[in-house]
């Protein structure tokens, strides 16, 4: 798949603050606040930072957790996964393998059919809506 590799300028130019915060700072959106949180509009999800399709609108559910959350993303090959040690907890971050940008945590307390709970920032995502 198609990369994107630009300098730290670059991506303070391209980016608003808050998604370069969230997507080369590893930063979190305080919850309830960002812009798809509550958003049942059909369309696909594509990465802030470097247009790569992360996830379906058919993936979204209400976690009631403040953050976009997806059972699935688009394709397993759009998305990296790392093990994420920090704030005293352990949790599995969510990168996009397009531009290495943090999306967010993978948890697995999500609903079937894979159990598992995509909670994404807002900023890091860009909703191409289809009719
Ligand atoms: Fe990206």
């Amino acid at each position: 798949m198609a990369k994107t590799d630009k300098t730290d300028a670059e991506w303070r130019e391209q980016l608003t603050p808050e998604q370069y915060r969230v997507l080369r700072q590893k930063g979190t959106e305080r919850p309830f606040t960002g812009e798809y949180s509550d958003t049942e509009e059909k369309g696909v999800y594509v990465c802030a930072g470097c247009g790569t399709e992360l996830f379906h609108s058919e993936t979204k559910f209400d976690a009631h957790c403040g953050w976009p959350s997806f059972y699935a993303p688009a394709s397993e090959e759009h998305v990296a996964e790392e093990d994420d040690l920090t704030h005293g907890m352990r949790r599995t971050e969510v990168l996009c393998e397009g531009c290495g940008g943090h999306l967010g945590h993978v948890f697995p307390d999500g609903p079937q059919p894979t159990g598992l709970r995509y909670c994404i920032n807002s900023a890091a995502l860009k909703l191409e809506k289809q009719e």
